[in-house]
């Protein structure tokens, strides 16, 4: 069996500044993801968070990451551009990338993305109806037509992000939006998957389907090549002349 290794990274800072918060995720909304992932045998999960040294994500631990998740919200401007610049080359190199939820604004989706990632919101406990536009997909393996979150933030059209290579859920709000809600893209050799649910005053990432759809996606995003970038000179195959 292949093990899959992941990190999840997490800002951290809602759950230490927002009791409501941290009723929902008392071990950090990245302990809530890693628990769920280390549930499977093919997995094994750690965490890194914002405060820690190099925000926990030193070369030696991209070194064991093949599949990285992101979550941050608040504190977007806080991340080293040294940290987003060693992970952007991992990703070219093949690492995946799961942005999740407030992390369409964050550096290192702007910078893969080369858009705005801008969107529109409500915090207004809309429902959510998340379609399964791609049954066949590895990243939708165990989910129906659709699943439901019965009270979530609201993230609306238009997204603005650069046409995913595959649309794998799209969102109905009861307040009447629509959203590109599951989006998968290539950069270099390495898969990008940017699914919206996740906001932090809700109980998302304890939602079993949810978790199923991380598994997946993490199970999908390893890498199939690890490639240095270089820009050789190289000798012909055959005699040119
Ligand atoms: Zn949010």
């Amino acid at each position: 069996m292949n093990t899959t290794k992941v990190t999840v990274w997490n800002e951290f800072r809602h759950e230490k500044q927002n009791g409501k918060v941290q009723a929902i995720y008392p071990g950090g909304i990245h302990g809530a993801i890693a628990e769920a992932l280390n549930r499977n045998p093919d997995i094994e999960a750690r965490t890194a968070t914002l405060d820690e040294p190099e925000h926990g994500l030193t070369e030696a631990v991209l070194d064991q990451t093949d599949v990285l998740f992101w979550w941050g919200h608040m504190a977007h401007g806080e991340v080293s551009d040294t940290v987003v610049e060693r992970v952007q080359k991992r990703v070219l190199e093949g690492m995946g990338l799961i942005v999740l939820h407030s992390g369409h604004f964050s550096k290192i989706f702007r910078r893969l993305m080369g858009t705005n990632c801008s969107l529109s919101w409500r915090e207004n406990d809309d429902k959510e109806r998340l379609w399964n536009l791609q049954p066949g997909h590895p990243i939708t393996e165990g989910i129906g037509r659709y699943l439901e979150i019965p009270r979530h933030e609201m993230y609306g059209e238009r997204f603005d992000i650069p046409e995913p290579e595959k649309l794998i859920f799209i969102s109905w709000y009861s307040g009447g939006e629509v959203f590109r809600s599951g989006c998968t893209w290539q950069r270099g050799h390495g898969k990008i998957f940017y699914f919206s649910p996740g906001h932090e005053t809700y109980p998302v990432f304890h939602d079993p389907q949810i978790q199923r759809i991380l598994l997946n996606a993490a199970r999908w995003a390893r890498p199939t090549v690890r490639i240095v970038d270089a820009c050789p000179m190289v000798e012909p195959v055959e005699p040119s002349r």
